[in-house]
């Protein structure tokens, strides 16, 4: 893959030492990875960098490599702020728009030093000096892949640096499984497995590492499940109280969406998951099959946005206002459902 932006991109590693690296705010498995690819990729080019994420990510990511070298801004903001004033690089990753970091994109806007923007979301924002945005790229991961490759960086790339990027890749497609994937993300998947790393104990670490509360969680949400037989839809909720009553632990319900899509002839389906510390705020996830646009659903009706079968989106209020304003939406969809 050719990207015009390759030689200035290059200028800018060459001229920096000290850099830092940003997921967005709840890293998941694509950011976390993308993240510590690059900053494993400046280890090996004796630069000077720091991951700095806004919050945790959930613990089933904790085994990637160089997981433990994450600095987390919510824990010291001052000293975030600080690692920020004296980089001399900046670089955004699997987000592209400041207000998925909260308070740490108000300190990047005031930053002096370049920033760099890696994504695969729709609709980047105007925020970086260098952007690489490509929406019809199924991970960060993949991308940065394919920057590591323009950049001549293949022969850096050894087996923690597959490890991160292989993760990634693997959770944003649903473990393979997305339209997204290409016959070019299988040959990046291969050249990624010829550095020997353990595909199998990566799937079982993210999936199969359960802990009792995330399975009780799960068991809470499709005890409510409910079928929207005439728009193919079929939705879900967690509300606090079940939260607290399972000893919800960040990441329990990561996934537990996609349950939705199994049940047979469904293909757009949603949940809707109180926040503990606040019953009445409510994180929504979507997701669909085929061309049902969960992106557009999302962005019209529960501010938020994300990719075509993959989305998510907030609602002031409590799981049960948030499920109202949804079935009253729904059959202004009808047509693209059925
Ligand atoms: P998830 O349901 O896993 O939280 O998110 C699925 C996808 O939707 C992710 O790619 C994420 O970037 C996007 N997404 C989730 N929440 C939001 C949101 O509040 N706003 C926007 N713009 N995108 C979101
Ligand atoms: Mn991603």
């Amino acid at each position: 893959m050719k990207f015009e932006n390759t030689n200035k991109l290059k200028q800018l590693i060459d001229n920096s030492n000290n850099i830092v690296i940003i997921p967005h705010t709840n890293p998941d498995g694509d950011a976390v990875g993308s993240c510590l690819a690059l900053h494993c990729i400046f280890k090996k080019l004796k630069k000077t960098s720091i991951v700095l994420s806004p919050n945790t990510a959930p613990d089933f990511y904790s085994w990637t490599p160089s997981f433990d070298q994450i600095v987390y801004f919510e824990d010291n903001p001052k000293i975030g702020e600080k690692i920020i004033n004296e980089c001399d690089l900046i670089f955004t990753l699997d987000f592209n728009d400041l207000n998925r970091i909260g308070d740490l994109g108000n300190i990047i806007s005031k930053a002096s030093s370049n920033i760099v923007m890696i994504d695969h979301h729709q609709n980047p924002k105007n925020y970086a000096d260098l952007i690489f945005s490509q929406p019809d790229i199924g991970s960060t991961c993949e991308l940065l892949y394919e920057i590591f490759m323009s950049l001549n960086y293949k022969k850096l790339i050894d087996k923690d640096i597959s490890t991160c990027l292989y993760l990634g890749i693997m959770t944003d497609t649903g473990s393979f499984q997305y339209s997204s994937v290409s016959s070019r993300t299988h040959k990046i998947v291969s050249d990624l497995l010829k550095n020997k790393i353990n595909n199998s104990k990566i799937y079982n670490k993210v999936y199969n590492d359960s802990s009792k509360s995330r399975l009780n969680i799960l068991g809470s949400a499709l005890n409510n499940l409910t079928h929207l037989k005439s728009y193919a839809t079929a939705y879900m909720y967690i509300n606090r109280v079940d939260l607290e009553r399972f000893d919800y632990k960040k990441g329990d319900s990561e996934g537990i969406v996609n349950y939705g899509l199994s049940l047979k002839d469904v293909i757009f389906c949603a949940i809707f998951i109180e926040d503990i510390n606040d019953g009445d705020n409510v994180k929504i996830s979507f997701r669909s099959i085929g061309d049902f646009p969960c992106n557009k659903f999302a962005e019209e009706n529960f501010n938020g946005g994300g990719h075509i079968n993959a989305s998510g989106g907030r609602f002031e209020g409590s799981a049960k206002k948030a499920i109202e304003h949804f079935l009253k939406v729904i059959p202004n969809y009808k047509n693209k459902l059925l």
